[in-house]
């Protein structure tokens, strides 16, 4: 597969990206598509934006109920939902000086 087009597969995938909790706050649960199985979806939470208990400092930042994720404790799941944060992040702001595509 040639790079344009494993652009525009990620691309699409983070598009795929819902964010199912506190979408217009913190956003802490999502939804991510799988990438073999493009009709199944993995469930991704942010641990971080979620209320811990007091003085129980958090195991790690996020989890995925995918196989990868409880081996290697990362999978392309969270990798997914960070991309789309930071799309996200981008879109919000106005005017970004690094950003020539940014229209008005
Ligand atoms: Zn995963």
């Amino acid at each position: 597969m040639e790079l344009a087009d494993e652009h525009r597969k990620l691309d699409a995938l983070v598009g795929q990206v819902e964010c199912v909790a506190w979408p217009g706050g913190a956003g802490a649960v999502y939804w991510a598509p799988s990438r073999s199985q493009p009709a199944s979806f993995h469930v991704v939470v942010d641990l971080s934006r979620l209320p811990v208990k007091e003085g129980e400092p958090a195991q790690q930042d996020w989890y995925c109920d995918c196989e990868s994720f409880q081996y290697r404790r990362r999978c392309f799941h969270v990798g997914l939902v960070v991309a789309r944060r930071e799309l996200e992040r981008l879109r919000a702001g106005k005017r970004l000086s690094s950003d020539p595509g940014a229209r008005r």
